[in-house]
């Protein structure tokens, strides 16, 4: 054997030579002990170093992809609140004079949400919104334009999963279009204010006036109160 292994003080395996091979038999010179050891050793710390370099750069890359997508969320966080925080000049539940405002300036002042449902004729999801099952008593406003639009007593239990209701509180509260997308005949409902999409209206509610106000939550502005 002209060699023995051992465990170096980083772990990995030396290559030493016997103490008697630092002769000179058949009169080859060899390296010495010391300096195998040490050439060993310097190569085994530099691996050990770029190892150890190479985990701390990864380290820091997924501190800083974290560190980026953090910062990307509450920029999106602070965009959407404050979207939702704008002040809307339009809004007062007084006023009943008739607003004619572009959807590109609706667009500014509405939650994305309440602009899908109001501006576009979008559906929220059945048992998703905030009013669906509330019998909380108060008054339910346009959420766009705050004009008043149906007492609680007028609502009703349905299981069609969005607040119903069987009459508005004044005739003129809403107005009435003929609606024949997505392959059904409806009659769709806007507030008569700002003519925001707000539901349909169906022909299967209770008495008195057995109609059912099918309306989206998230169009609805609604105050507690007696
Ligand atoms: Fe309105």
């Amino acid at each position: 054997m002209f060699m023995n292994r051992r465990l170096c003080q980083h772990g990995n395996d030396c290559l030493i030579f016997p103490g008697n091979l630092q002769s000179k038999p058949f009169g080859i010179s060899y390296i010495s002990i010391n300096e195998v050891d040490k050439t060993a050793h310097i190569i085994t710390l530099t691996l050990y170093i770029m190892r150890t370099i190479l985990k701390m750069m990864m380290a820091a890359t997924t501190l800083l992809t974290a560190a980026c997508s953090n910062a990307q969320n509450k920029t999106e966080n602070n965009r959407k609140m404050s979207e939702q925080t704008k002040p809307n000049p339009y809004y007062s539940r007084t006023d009943t004079n008739k607003l004619t405002v572009s959807n590109e300036e609706w667009k500014k002042l509405l939650p994305a949400d309440v602009y899908r449902i109001a501006r576009l004729a979008g559906t929220e999801y059945a048992f998703s919104g905030k009013y669906w099952k509330t019998d909380v008593k108060g008054m339910y406003y346009c959420v766009v334009c705050g004009n008043p639009l149906f007492k609680s007593g007028a609502k009703f239990a349905s299981s069609c999963g969005w607040p119903s209701f069987y009459e508005t509180i004044r005739p003129n509260s809403v107005e009435y279009l003929q609606d024949d997308s997505h392959g059904m005949s409806r009659i769709e409902v806007r507030c008569g204010r700002c003519e925001s999409h707000l539901g349909h209206i169906f022909d299967d509610g209770p008495a008195p006036t057995f109609k059912r106000f099918c309306m989206n939550s998230a169009v609805l502005d609604f105050e507690p109160g007696e």
